[in-house]
Formats: structure tokens, sequence, C-alpha cells
């Protein structure tokens, strides 16, 4: 035995004292005295192991990992009665101690700590199989030991950790469990959570589907939030795509309102939508109801479109915020509807103001009405009570005089009125001279207003003073105007009449602008409008003392449109007034000379479209005796046919009469027009109509024709309007 130290020597002592046990060689005798104090240890320390309540083994790392030594207490973990025994029971090897299903891994493990532990120790757990074949765990903490001398071994403290790891076992189990609820619980809410989100996908595309569907009418639609004063569009017009610049991006909600108003809405409706658009009337409007709209116009490219905006609460109901509008295009029932209640507005407008109007009426005339009879009345009974005295009844019976030229004026004005309004009445037209026509005008307003000393002045620049036209009408719209004048005009004040002509060339028609204007008590701004209206005065008779039905205006303007003129009245309270009327009259040339052009008259062919067979046989020679060569037709339809069928530059003038039987002049015109040979269809076409209106003029230009005559025919007119239309067509060539 050699001397030894360090932390091994014991154990070595105890494998020294092991080996010397197991050969028997026990001679005492034989040891030196530190070998004897050394076993002596060895002994101690052994039967110390012995003893400890823990187990405890020491066996070969190498070859059969032949077990040395085993503690009684893990003999006793073994069930086995003596170290014989359980060398027995494990074939004293590590091997047999190891569960043979365990062993594999537990060598494994061992080898592996050992490597990399620096201090040569493992630990492990395994099960056993002890001698009752119960199996157990139990945990091994090992120490592997290299002795030159004694070869490499391994001593290990083992103990039984049955209860341990089957607690553990169980612990695991139960946290397995755990987990598995806890996961199962996930999984199910997870799968709740998917059906929770399809659903809500459904909804979401379901309202999607439903906004689509109710919105399909709306060009625009757009989300607004009130308390952020932000709009998001969803949907976009054309006319909108410019306030988001075509994209769907968030603008500022009072600016868009703003700009839109200004941008779009119609300038009579600006401000009726700012105020409904405004947020304040938007929060309170949806507080009281969930939704309104709102009909108006915009102007889009110039025209208008009248437009209805719906404003939805989309938000909650506490506090309005959340908002869409919606915008289109008014469908057209809801457009007629729009016009039909205007139209019905303006018939109760007017039907209100003609009640009123009409009781004013009946009211002033039974006050006008006696005003005269009382006079004639009273005046009768003077005269017949100063019977004897010359001069007071020939004063008596010119005051009766006058009193009943004022009643017969009413009268006469009532009648006239009613058969005005009861019948359309036929122009009657002759040649007159419209200077002398005012001048007779001029006359007798300077002896009506001699009494009032009233100055009455007359202006004249006319360079046609005989005209064809109504003189008799004309001379009624002048006296109208004029006894008006005079009549509200007080004493000292001053009335213009003034005559102007306005000629266009190559017409053979001149407008003449009649003037009248006072310095009287003139009328007011909201009250000029209503003068032409039936039985409107401004003043009624009991106030202004004025005598007067309120029809003549009515009279003089339903003459002046039966005229096609136009009747204007610009006037200022207590300054005076100005009426003028506007009449195109057909000019009558003193001077015959026609104008001179060079258009050889034997190269002409003229159409004579024309149905009244003396008409046709006075234009004919007309035309013939100035050395046109002439073809006729008696209606439109023969006109077009032979136009159709002539060749190019067979007729160079078709003159055409407008009513006529089977086709009249204007179609045969807008036919003639419409032929495919652009050189038939642009023949020059003059229309000969017995109409002298402005709107037959218009007409006739209308369907194409280059000018308009009227009947009966003024020869050098005629000529005239043929030659300068020839030179015309000759010019563009
Ligand atoms: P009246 O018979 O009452 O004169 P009119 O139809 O001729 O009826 O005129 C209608 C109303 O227009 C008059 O009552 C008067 O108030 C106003 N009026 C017409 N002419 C003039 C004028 N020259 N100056 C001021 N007021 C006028």
């Amino acid at each position: 035995m050699n001397e030894r130290d360090g932390d091994n020597s014991i154990i070595e002592y105890m494998l020294d004292l092991l080996r010397i046990e197991e050969s028997g060689k026990f001679l005492l005798a034989d040891l030196s005295d530190s070998e004897r104090e050394n076993l002596s240890v060895a002994f101690r320390i052994k039967n110390f192991i012995d003893e400890i309540p823990g187990g405890f083994l020491i066996y070969y790392a190498d070859g059969d990992e032949k077990i040395v030594y085993a503690n009684k207490a893990l003999i006793k973990i073994f069930k086995c009665d003596s170290f014989a025994d359980f060398k027995a029971h494990t074939h004293n090897s590590f091997k047999g101690i190891v569960h043979p299903d365990d062993l594999d891994g537990v060598e494994q493990s061992i080898s592996k700590q050992i490597e990399s532990s620096m201090d040569n120790l493992d630990y492990v757990e395994y099960r056993i199989i002890p001698k009752d074949g119960i199996v157990r765990w139990v945990e091994d903490y090992g120490h592997f030991v290299h002795r030159e001398s004694a070869g490499d071994f391994y001593y290990v403290f083992i103990s039984d950790a049955t209860e341990k790891v089957t607690r553990r076992m169980v612990e695991t189990a139960t946290l397995i469990n755990d987990r598995k609820e806890k996961e199962k619980q996930l999984l199910s809410l997870t799968e709740e959570y998917d059906k929770e989100r399809k659903l809500i996908r459904q909804e979401h595309l379901r309202r999607l589907e439903v906004i689509e569907g109710l919105s399909v009418n709306y060009d625009s639609i757009l989300y607004a939030d009130l308390d952020n004063n932000k709009v998001l569009p969803y949907r976009l017009s054309v006319r909108l795509e410019r306030q988001f610049e075509k994209k769907l991006q968030v603008r500022e909600l009072a600016w868009f309102l703003d700009d839109y108003v200004k941008t779009w809405v119609h300038p009579d409706d600006r401000k009726y939508v700012a105020e409904q658009t405004s947020i304040e009337h938007i929060r309170k409007t949806l507080a009281n109801s969930p939704t309104y709209y709102l009909n108006y116009r915009c102007i889009y490219k110039k025209e208008t479109q009248y437009i209805q905006l719906r404003i939805v609460n989309v938000g909650g109901n506490d506090g309005v915020s959340q908002v869409v509008m919606g915008y289109r295009n008014v469908d057209e029932e809801v457009m007629r509807e729009m016009k039909r209640k205007q139209i019905l507005e303006v018939a109760l407008n007017n039907a209100k103001i003609a009640e009123v109007a009409k009781n004013t009426f009946l009211s002033n005339m039974s006050h006008d009405m006696r005003t005269p009879l009382n006079a004639v009345y009273g005046y009768a009974a003077l005269a017949r009570k100063n019977i004897d005295d010359r001069t007071a009844v020939l004063d008596a019976l010119d005051k009766i005089e006058t009193a009943s030229t004022c009643m017969l004026d009413l009268v006469e004005k009532v009648l006239e009125f009613t058969y005005l309004e009861s019948k359309e009445h036929a122009l009657d037209e002759e040649e007159f001279n419209v200077c002398e026509l005012v001048n007779e005008e001029h006359a007798t307003a300077v002896r009506m207003g001699e009494s009032k000393r009233l100055t009455v002045e007359l202006h004249s620049s006319v360079a046609h003073e005989n005209v064809y036209g109504d003189k008799q009408k004309l001379q009624q719209i002048l006296h109208n105007i004029i006894n008006n004048a005079v009549k509200y005009t007080p004493a000292g004040g001053r009335i213009d009449i003034s005559i102007d002509e306005n000629k266009t060339e190559t017409s053979e028609f001149s407008t003449y602008k009649f003037t009248v204007k006072d310095t009287g008590i003139g009328i007011d701004k909201d009250s000029i409008p209503r003068i032409f209206e039936p039985f409107e005065r401004m003043y009624n008779t009991t106030h202004g003392g004025i005598y007067g039905a309120g029809l003549g205006l009515t009279i003089t303007k339903n003459l002046v449109d039966h005229l096609g003129g136009e009747i204007t009245c610009d006037s200022e309270l207590d300054k005076g007034s100005t009426f003028t009327v506007a009449l195109s009259l057909k000019i009558i040339k003193t001077d015959k000379q026609s104008q001179a052009c060079d258009i050889d008259a034997s190269d002409v062919k003229i159409l004579v479209v024309e149905d009244n067979e003396l008409n046709m046989e006075i234009e004919t020679e007309i035309l013939e005796e100035q050395g046109f060569t002439v073809d006729t037709a008696i209606n439109g339809k023969i006109a077009v046919d032979k136009i159709a069928s002539a060749k190019p530059d067979e007729y160079s003038l078709v003159l055409m009469d407008i009513q006529m039987p089977v086709m009249d002049g204007r179609t045969a015109a807008k036919a003639i027009r419409a032929l495919d040979d652009p050189e038939l269809a642009n023949i020059p076409i003059i229309a000969l109509s017995a109409n002298a209106f402005e709107s037959d003029k218009r007409a006739s230009i209308e369907a194409g024709m280059n000018a308009h005559l009227t009947k009966p025919i003024d020869v050098p007119v005629l000529l005239d309007a043929i030659k300068s239309t020839l030179a015309e067509v000759k010019k563009n060539q």
C-alpha cells in the first residue's frame, strides 16, 4: 500500500480495504504502522458510508462495469438481503442496476456529461427493477475517477426518487393537460373569432352591397365628420372630381361645402344651399330627423341641372357628427314636380294678384262712375235751379259734358279691354306717315296740358316717314301713353315726345322708337312690373284724386304685343317716367331708284311659287317687264320637284309665297335646302308673304330663306331684294 493524499485517497483506501477483504488476506502484522492507520481510517469511513441513509455505489468504469461496493441503503433500495444478494441480482454490474429500457440513454448521458464537465460529475435519473419486481425511480449523482494504480471507476450516490419523479410526472401531466386544455380553449376561441370575423366580413360586404344598391342613383357620395371637419369621398361624379382632384382623398369639410356652392350652384340658389348645408344647420336638422334633402340648381357646362342632395345621419344618436351626403341629378319626375310647383306658385300668386286687382278695380269703378254721375246729377239740378241764368246753365252743361266724357272713356276702356281679352283681332294695315301721326298726338298733348301749363316738346329723327302698318293701333298706343303722361304730371311739368328710326340695311323694315318722357309723379320700382297688369293702379282714385280704370296700359301693351313690338317703362318716384315703344314697320321708299347692280336680267330665270292666280299674273308681269325669265309653280310641292329635277344654273332664284295648299312655302324652302345637290340646295329663295310681323320674318329666315318681303308687292323693293340677293350670291361664289 502506498502513501496517499488528496480527496480521492479515502476512496482508494476503501478500495484497498475492499480488495483486501475480498482476497481474505488480512494480516495486520504485515502492515506498517502508517498503513495500519490508513486502513483503520478506511474502515471507519466504510462503516460510516455503510450506515448513511442514501445509496452509495462504486463500480468500474470500463469493461463489464463491475460493482466494487454498494452500501446498505442501496442494497435495501434493491430489496436485497446482502451485498452478495445485490451482486447476484445485478449480475455484479452497473448494467444490471439500470432498467434495460433506460440503460442506453443513461450510459450515453453519463459519458456525455463527464466529457463536458470539468469536475467529472454527472446526474441521471432512471428506473430500476428491485428484487420484488416493482419498478422504481432513482436519481444518480456520479463522479468519475481516474487512478493510475486502481484504474477508472465511478462512485455514485443513488437515492430513491420514485415519489419525486412521480410527483413531477403528475405535475408535468397536469401541466400538459392544462396546456392542452388551454390550447383547446384557444382553438375554440380562435374558431369562434374566425366565425365572427367571417360574419363581420359578410355583414361588411352585405352593407357595401346595400350601400351600392341604395346609392346607385347617386352620382357622388361623401362621408363627412362634422366634429373633425373632414370629408371623405366614397364615389365622385365628374363634377366633384374637381374638388377632390380625382382622388379619394380627405378634405376639410367647411372648405368643400363653401367651394362647392361657389363653383357649381346656380347664383340664385347659392344662398339657400349655403344655409342648408352649413355645419350648424346639418347638426340641427339631423338632431330631429335621420335624413333630409334639398333640391337646387347647378350650372354645369353652361347648362342648368337640377340636383338633389340628401344628407343622412349615420353616426349614433348622441350628437350628430358622422353624415353621408349623396348628390344626384334629379330625375325627370322630380324636375317636373319642381316645375309644376313653380307654375302652381306663379298661378296662385297671379290668382291672388288678380283677385286683389279685381276688387280694387270694382271699388275704383264704383267710385269713378259715381264721381262723374254725381257731377251730372248735381249740375243738372243746378241748371234746373238757375234755368234763367244763361251763364250758369252753360257752365253746368259744360261740366255735365266733361263728366259724361269721363264716363264714356271709362266704359269704352272696359269694353275695349274685354274685347281685346276675348278674341284675336286682325291687323288693319295701311300706308301712313308716321311723323304726321306723332305730330297729331303732340298737338293733342299740348292742348290737354294747357290747363296745367305743361311744356310738351316733340323731337323727331326719322329717315323714312312713310310706312305701312296698323295706324289706328299705333295711334291708340301713343294716345294712351301721352294721356297718362299728361294725367300724372303735375302743373308746370314737362313732357318730351320723341320718335327715332333705326334702319337696318338690306331690310325693308325699320325699327321706330317712340318715347314719352315726363317729369311727373313717377312710379316706384316695385310697381313698375305690375302697371301693365289689368286693373293695376299705383294709387286708387280716392287717394290719388286722379281718375282712371287701370286698364289703359294693359290695353296699350296688348296692342304693342299684337303689332310685334315691345313696350318698356323706366320710372323713378317723384322724378318722372319714360315709356318707350319699339315697333318694326315696313318702310315705303319714296325714292323709287333701285340700287344699281350689274345683274343682267336676261340671264336670270326666276321660279315664282304662288297659289293665287291673280297674284301670279301680276308677279310674272312685273318680273318679265324687267327682263327676267319666269317659271311658275302653284304650290310648294311642285316647286320642290321642279328645283330637284332642274339642271344646276337653270333657276337663279325662287320667289316663294308662304300660305299655299299642299305644301306651304316654309316647308318647301326647308325641303329645297335639304336637297343632295349643294348647288340646287343653295338656290336663293325670297319669301313673299301677306304677314308683316317680325315673327313671320324670323320664321322665313329660320326656314332657310334669304329674305322676307311683304305683300302687296312694292316693285322697287322687290327688284332691289332680287338684285341684292343675286349680287350677294355672286359675290360669295
Ligand atoms: P289708369 O287708368 O289708372 O291711368 P293705366 O293702365 O293707364 O291706368 O296705368 C296704370 C297705372 O300706372 C296708373 O294708375 C299709374 O299709377 C301708373 N302710371 C301710368 N303712367 C304713368 C305716368 N306717366 N306717370 C306716373 N304713373 C303712371
